[in-house]
């Protein structure tokens, strides 16, 4: 069957009262870019409360739901067959050709929710769910009716054209991106921080990121996972400005300086500082970790707290209360589980303790910064001014 156009529905930006035009237009803009890598020709636009994509002759029917189901914001997309308006006893024969095609097994109960937006048109509502529930079933007598929890919901609106639909494909939910603000995420090349990343975009949080890279302990192999993943997140999360941060001389530097077993939560400060100073200077609203309550030695109460003591912006951890195994049901879902796994070393790994501390005193790690004093600004400029940044986008 060949869909003329998808009739986007979408929940929670429904009931935003005045803000719901900018929501609106911010999922039209989302789904326009979703859509741009797609072949075929579309049009996007809002009608009537209602958002269309109008797919103008040949397009790629399985890509576009395939974007679309990426696009933060939709709750169901629903394929629509377009026919003109014409009469009663013609349109039946639309209506019974769109279920044969539509469903090869007709073993199924259905009701017809017709719906006149055309005034002109000489059935209303309830004759139309008449006479063309009627026609289905002549059609096809193994067919029933049932209006109250029916298998199939036959929707046929009456507008400048004839909009047939029935199926409704499940979107990814959340906000359209763009409508919250924007946030840094410190993205490493482990499972845990690429989820957390979506997560915060799926509330309409437009996503940077930060990545902390330590040449040559970790390889160009790693950066270019880093990038990876960063691009599979962008599929929901839109274009990602990527900062990729020349860590080393700083981690060094504490290796050199600081008691091993603090060298996890200190250079954790450290990356915390640095991210929020390029969060700062673009204006994000928070900062975005992989963290979750006990996973590591550093992300124990203590070291997070430890680690936040730096921050000023606040930092956004949506996966603080998940298991592993939950957080890796997501990453397999929006597809960066397999990149997420590829053995490259990380940075925190190489200068890691055997023994790291599992419950920092704040104040004592503060001392051990003081050991710092002598370099640590010109270096963590240097680190600053030498970040190379990559813009990343998904398809691109
Ligand atoms: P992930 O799977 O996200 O790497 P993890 O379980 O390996 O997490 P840690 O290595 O303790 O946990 O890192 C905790 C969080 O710190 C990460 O989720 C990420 O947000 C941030 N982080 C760690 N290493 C880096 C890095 N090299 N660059 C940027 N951020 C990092
Ligand atoms: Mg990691």
């Amino acid at each position: 069957m060949k869909f003329h156009s998808f009739l986007i529905k979408y929940g929670e930006i429904g009931i935003k009262g005045k803000n719901r035009y900018m929501f609106e237009d911010a999922l039209v803009r989302q789904i326009r870019y979703a859509l741009r890598t797609v072949d075929g020709e579309f049009l996007v636009h809002k009608c009537h409360g209602r958002v269309y994509v109008d797919c103008e002759g040949e397009y790629d029917y399985e890509e576009a739901v395939e974007s679309l189901k990426k696009v933060f914001g939709i709750v169901g997309i629903c394929p629509v067959v377009r026919v003109e308006v014409k009469d009663p006893e013609l349109l039946k024969k639309d209506v019974v050709s769109y279920v044969e095609q539509v469903y090869p097994d007709r073993n199924k109960t259905f009701k017809v929710e017709a719906r006149r937006a055309n005034k002109r048109y000489p059935q209303n509502s309830m004759e139309l769910n008449c006479s063309l529930g009627e026609a289905v079933l002549e059609a096809f007598p193994e067919m029933k009716v049932d209006v109250h929890n029916p298998d199939i919901r036959l929707n046929v609106e009456i507008r400048e054209e004839v909009y047939i639909y029935s199926e409704i494909i499940p979107g990814p939910g959340g906000m359209p991106v763009g409508t919250n603000g924007s946030a840094m995420l410190l993205l490493s090349g482990g499972i845990d921080s690429p989820v957390a990343g979506y997560m915060v975009a799926k509330r309409g949080v437009e996503i940077e990121a930060v990545y902390f890279h330590a040449p040559p302990y970790t390889s160009e192999r790693a950066k270019e996972k880093v990038v990876d993943l960063a691009r599979l997140v962008s599929a929901y999360a839109g274009p990602i400005k990527l900062h990729v941060v020349n860590f080393t001389d700083i981690q060094l530097y504490i290796y050199e300086k600081c008691p091993h077993e603090e060298l996890t939560i200190i250079m954790r400060r450290y990356m915390m500082r640095i991210a929020e100073h390029f969060a700062k200077k673009d204006g994000c609203l928070g900062l975005i970790t992989g963290e979750s309550i006990g996973q590591v030695a550093s992300q124990t109460m203590q070291s997070l707290a430890a680690t936040n003591a730096v921050c000023t912006l606040p930092v956004y951890r949506p996966l603080i209360g998940f298991d592993k195994r939950e957080i890796v049901e997501i990453s397999e879902k929006i597809d960066t589980y397999e990149v997420s796994i590829q053995p490259y070393e990380d940075c925190c790994t190489i200068f890691v303790a055997k023994h790291p501390v599992t419950k920092p005193d704040v104040s004592r790690i503060e001392k051990s910064e003081q050991k710092l004093t002598e370099q640590i600004d010109e270096l963590m400029e240097k680190a600053i001014e030498t970040t190379e940044v990559i813009y990343v986008k998904y398809g691109e």
